[in-house]
């Protein structure tokens, strides 16, 4: 199974990423968490990103490509993956799909997650003060700019996915469960 989560911040993507993941034992691709994890580890790559993702901007083209394409060579990457994050413009969907071609893959569908952009700030805010974990570009300000973001950029990949016969829409303000369920119909629809 070959999906990408597609959806604004804070629509759900990676708590459902982390459930799917469970329920077909392939692993959660997700940029931000390379991305992240590269800053803790304070490696050249992550010191570049992270001036760039505390502003809420994009990481460049570059960069998310080269992480994904040598993610994708990974042994666990062979039964499927789940991508979350990746890709965000249209660029990367282009490089996306020429990896996959020339690593013999093919994606099995694209799962816009919706949301009202409201409410989403809300969320968001609230998982700052949950996690209690410090992610520099969880705050208001910076969040807005994430939406923007989305908006201009990745949100115009649903119809680049919609025109290759792959996007199935889930509704991301029902219950997680729900969503859940939504995703697993859509997927063996
Ligand atoms: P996320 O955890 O997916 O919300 O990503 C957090 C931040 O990491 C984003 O706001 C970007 O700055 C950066 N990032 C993650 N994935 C990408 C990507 N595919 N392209 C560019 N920047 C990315």
């Amino acid at each position: 199974m070959r999906l990408i989560l597609l959806g604004p911040p804070g629509a759900g993507k990676g708590t459902q990423a982390k459930i799917l993941v469970e329920a077909y034992g392939i692993p959660h691709l997700s940029t931000g968490d390379i991305l992240r994890s590269a800053i803790a580890a304070k490696t050249p790559m992550g010191l570049a990103a992270k001036e760039v993702m505390d502003r809420g901007d994009l990481v460049s083209d570059d960069i998310v490509n080269g992480i994904v394409s040598e993610r994708l060579d990974a042994e666990d990457a062979k039964a499927g993956f789940i991508l979350d994050g990746f890709p965000r413009t249209i660029a990367q969907a282009e490089a996306l799909d020429q990896m996959l071609a020339e690593k013999g893959m093919a994606l099995d569908g694209v799962i816009e997650i919706t949301a009202d952009p409201d409410v989403l700030v809300g969320r968001i805010v609230n998982r700052a003060k949950e996690s209690g974990v410090a992610r520099g570009d969880d705050n208001e300000e910076v969040l807005r700019k994430r939406l923007a973001v989305y908006r201009e950029q990745t949100a115009p990949l649903v119809d680049y996915y919609r025109q290759q016969g792959l996007v199935k829409t889930v509704d991301g303000m029902q219950p997680i469960e729900e969503v859940t369920a939504a995703i697993r119909r859509a997927v063996h629809n």
